[in-house]
């Protein structure tokens, strides 16, 4: 297949569903709870009955307003709701509303490892319900399906890409990055295991050189980066050997199963015009005023692309800041460390280094450890004050994850101080020195690698708490 591809440009879209973190639904009073006893968060309006009117939830606008200008779109000065007719059981309406030709937001980008990619819109809609299938979650003679319309009327951000990506890898940095963006800025946990985030990729290929883009299949049912990854790179293969074989490809909605690592067809594609999209009439249209938007621009926090900036700027690499960011809880830690006036090199060295791997081993984040951002800016200032060693400094963190105890009691406890006194340093020496004659006739004849063997010897002494610079000074000066 490898060759083959060269063969190809691949082109790739993704249509992203944002479950945004309001308290109600997006016309309906009913809590957007996740977990409750299924149908108890079901008022009228979320059953669809007859007669009943939906109401606009302005924190959903809002919400939709902080995305857009988090994407870089204009949000345009009016946007209506559509109605989008489809049949489906969690569906009671038999329609869903959401946003056709006047969406919330227009004409954005992302820029993507210095990669423009283009977004055309974003629109606001509401999410349907769940079907539960019995037949398949293990009891053998009961194949039906329970409806349970807690999560209809749930607000979703539907974020459209143009088709500017080119690889399955850049698909998914692009996808991280949105979603790093909707949790930054609080709109969306962006949890695709979990589906508050959701991503349909649309997939095509073209001979290399052509600007004719090839029929699309849309691939649904991818819930990690790695799977989004793996469908895009098993639908290009797949449509490569139609395309080889003479074949055409079809438009169409593919599954993607991550067991069996690949996809099928689920259905034809519509085209719009088969959900017969027509404005809905029980929705004004929506005006958004500029004074509105520029309140919501004032109240942007820093992105992760701001940050990953100013992290850089502090002497971060590219690789730490990029994998601090990718980690919210981690990078909101750091950031307070950062504002106790910690050093930033010393603080990112123990996030990245111990307080990572402790975190690995014990799957926890770090808001679930006892180590508070005032205990490692303390730590970090023992250090700087040369207080104790960069050594001892990377024993005790470990005891300060797990207990919670201050840096400072824990080295006084246990008496860690670093020696710095010369004087004592150079009496532990001065018996090393008289201890290891061999050693030292092999030294002074030449084998300068031994003074390493002394500087070991003076730490295992002192515990590590010989000030390392110290003990250089003094054994050159006692092995002449
Ligand atoms: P629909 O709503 O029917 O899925 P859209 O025209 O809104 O259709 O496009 C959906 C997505 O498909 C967009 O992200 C777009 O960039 C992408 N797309 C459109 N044409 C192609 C193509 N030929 N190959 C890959 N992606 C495409
Ligand atoms: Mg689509």
């Amino acid at each position: 297949m490898e060759n083959l591809r060269d063969k190809y440009e691949v082109v790739i879209g993704l249509e992203v569903h944002a479950q945004l973190k309001t308290k109600s639904k997006i016309f309906a009073p009913d809590s957007t709870e996740f977990g409750q006893e299924p149908n108890s968060l079901t008022c009228p309006i979320t059953l669809g009955m007859p007669g009943v009117l939906p109401v606009l939830n302005k924190e959903v606008v809002n919400m939709g307003i902080l995305t857009g200008l988090a994407l870089n779109c204009s949000i345009p000065e009016r946007c209506k709701f559509d109605r989008k007719q489809y049949f489906y059981p969690d569906l009671p309406k038999g329609y869903q509303i959401s946003q056709y030709d006047e969406p919330i937001c227009v004409n954005g980008y992302l820029d993507i490892d210095g990669k423009r990619i283009g977004i055309t819109r974003a629109h606001l809609e509401e999410d349907a319900g769940k079907l539960v299938h019995m037949g398949s979650s293990g009891i053998a003679d009961s194949s039906y399906s329970l409806v349970d319309l807690n999560r209809a009327g749930t607000p979703l951000l539907e974020i459209v890409s143009e088709p500017d990506m080119r690889s399955a890898q850049e698909a998914r940095r692009y996808m991280e990055e949105l979603r790093n963006i909707v949790r930054y800025i609080g709109v969306c946990d962006g949890n695709l295991e979990e589906g508050s985030m959701r991503c349909d990729a649309n997939i095509s290929i073209m001979p290399k050189g052509s600007d004719v883009f090839g029929t699309r299949a849309e691939i649904k049912n991818v819930n990690s980066f790695a799977a989004l990854e793996r469908a895009i790179e098993y639908e290009i293969d797949r449509q490569i050997e139609i395309v080889e074989e003479g074949g055409e490809v079809v438009q169409e909605t593919r599954l993607w199963d991550d067991n069996s690592r690949e996809t099928r067809s689920m259905r034809g594609k519509e085209d719009a015009h088969d959900y017969r999209y027509f404005p809905e009439p029980d929705l004004m249209p929506l005006k958004i005023s500029r004074e509105w938007v520029n309140e919501i621009k004032d109240k942007m926090p820093e992105l992760p692309s701001q940050k990953r900036e100013r992290y850089m700027s502090l002497g971060l690499s590219e690789y730490d800041a990029t994998v601090i960011v990718e980690q919210m809880g981690l990078a909101l830690f750091f950031d307070k460390v950062l504002a106790l006036g910690a050093n930033p090199k010393t603080a990112v060295n123990f996030i990245m280094g111990e307080i990572s791997a402790y975190l690995k081993e014990t799957h926890e984040e770090i808001s679930e450890t006892k180590l508070t951002p005032e205990n490692l800016a303390e730590l970090i200032s023992l250090i700087e004050k040369k207080t104790i060693s960069n050594n001892i400094g990377k024993q005790i963190i470990i005891d300060m994850l797990k207990e919670g105890t201050p840096a400072s009691k824990i080295v006084e406890s246990k008496g860690l101080s670093q020696i710095s006194d010369t004087g004592a340093i150079k009496e532990i020496a001065q018996k090393v020195v008289e201890s290891n004659p061999d050693q030292v006739a092999k030294y002074k004849s030449g084998k300068n690698q031994l003074f390493g063997f002394f500087v070991g010897q003076v730490m295992k002494e002192t515990k590590g708490r010989a000030n390392p610079q110290a003990v250089n000074e003094i054994l050159k000066e006692i092995l002449g």
